[in-house]
């Protein structure tokens, strides 16, 4: 009774409004990025996603990286 097992063909690797957890890397709080269907793409080719720490106020730029799909986060000058 355990074999029957539903699997969607975009489960894999879907990038649509996905959520990634991340920590501010000036004050190391929790934060979410809602990674959607439409992300920013800079002239490098990245996703870039730009957000506001909201325990430091810091501003901040997420960018994907495309060879293994990783966000990272750098402190916006
Ligand atoms: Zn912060």
């Amino acid at each position: 009774m355990s074999g029957k097992l539903v699997t969607s063909p975009s489960t894999k690797r879907s990038n649509a409004a996905k959520s990634e957890k991340v920590a501010c890397p000036n004050c190391a709080a929790a934060l979410m990025i809602h990674r959607s269907d439409r992300p920013q793409i800079d002239e490098c080719g990245f996703e870039s996603y730009s957000l506001q720490c909201r325990a430091c106020g810091s501003a901040l730029v997420g960018i994907v990286d495309p060879l293994d799909d990783k966000l990272l986060l750098t402190v916006s000058p």
